[in-house]
């Protein structure tokens, strides 16, 4: 019987400090299991040491594979990427700064070999996150779950296995803004979750910022609804129907009371408030329209510099 292998995919962005402490903890969890394995880093345009760190860890040790991005790219495309090059029998992702333990591998296979196609954790904390983003991921998973068709898992984390005809499927999806952990739920497949509770970074601090995060946050809400447009619609309607009913007030202002002058207010503010409607309407069109140019570019998702390690 041939010998199963297994393709670790993880994204690394200035993690310096945390990829031979990565390697050494991953490398001891799959000695003692009978698999093969290739450790496939992702160089997402690193500017600190990684790269050489990364490139010591593919000289010394012939399961580690580094695709070295052109530039940063953000965590998702650096997961696509190394998904597309992925070859193993089952495909799992895991961040570089060890809150995916990798001490959890085995029962991520053992549910692999139990027949599910793919395994999603979810995290029932993490232990360093700030109460802002606690509350905030909270909230925006109830709200894109409000919005979306496709069920999009509370807490689901980037740390899965995809068993290789999953992670087939999924090389399908070539959009740009893309949001992993809702698209794997429209794949289908038997799908197994799995919880765990994400221990705080090893070193080092998050590499989303706040800029990445609500760009990441947009992302899954324009990817997975157009809701937003409809409410652009309905707001304009219901804004229209009662500017109807103001017209009928300076109508009768006008004729009845024949007091014309003192509609002053009446008239800025409605203005101004419809003014705030228009611009929060044209807003979402733009967000919208701005992905479709993304998109129709067609642009390669991500450029690969350079490849180090046996494929
Ligand atoms: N990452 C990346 N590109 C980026 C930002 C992050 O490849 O632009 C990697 C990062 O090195 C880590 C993983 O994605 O391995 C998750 O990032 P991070 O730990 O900063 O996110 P958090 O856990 O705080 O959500
Ligand atoms: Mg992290």
């Amino acid at each position: 019987m041939t010998v199963k292998r297994i393709s670790f995919v993880v994204p690394v962005y200035n993690e310096e400090e945390n990829l031979h402490e990565f390697h050494k903890r991953l490398g001891k969890v799959m000695e003692a299991l009978p698999y093969d394995y290739d450790l496939i880093f992702v160089d997402d345009g690193s500017s600190d040491s990684s790269h050489l760190i990364l490139a010591e860890l593919a000289e010394k040790d012939e399961h580690v594979q580094v695709y070295f991005l052109s530039r940063n790219y953000g965590h998702q495309l650096a997961l696509t990427c190394g998904l597309d090059n992925a070859c193993g029998d089952a495909v799992i992702t895991m961040d570089g700064d060890l809150q995916h333990p990798p001490e959890l591998v085995p029962e991520l296979l053992k549910l692999w070999e139990d027949g599910f196609q793919i395994v999603q954790t979810v995290r029932t904390a993490t232990e360093d996150a700030s109460f802002f983003k606690n509350i905030t991921s909270k909230a925006y998973y109830k709200i894109i779950n409000s919005m979306s068709k496709v069920e999009i898992t509370p807490g689901g984390s980037d740390f899965r296995l995809m068993d290789k005809v999953a992670v087939e499927a999924f090389r399908h999806y070539r959009e740009r803004a893309r949001f992993i952990r809702g698209l794997v739920n429209t794949l289908g497949f038997k799908v197994a979750t799995f919880e765990f509770t994400a221990p705080p970074r090893f070193a080092g601090h998050s590499k989303y910022n706040l800029r990445k995060m609500l760009h990441f946050a947009l992302d899954g809400i324009t990817s997975f609804s157009n809701l937003p447009l409809r409410w652009a619609f309905y707001i304009g309607i219901v804004f229209g129907l009662m500017s109807f009913l103001v017209i009928l007030h300076v109508l009768y202002v006008k004729y009845v009371a024949d007091d014309a002058v003192p509609g002053w207010a009446t008239m800025t503010a409605s203005v101004l408030f419809l003014g705030g409607i228009q611009l929060v309407g044209i807003g979402i069109l733009g967000e919208y329209i701005g992905r479709i140019f993304e998109e129709v570019k067609q642009r390669p998702l991500y450029i690969v510099g350079r490849h180090l390690g046996k494929r």
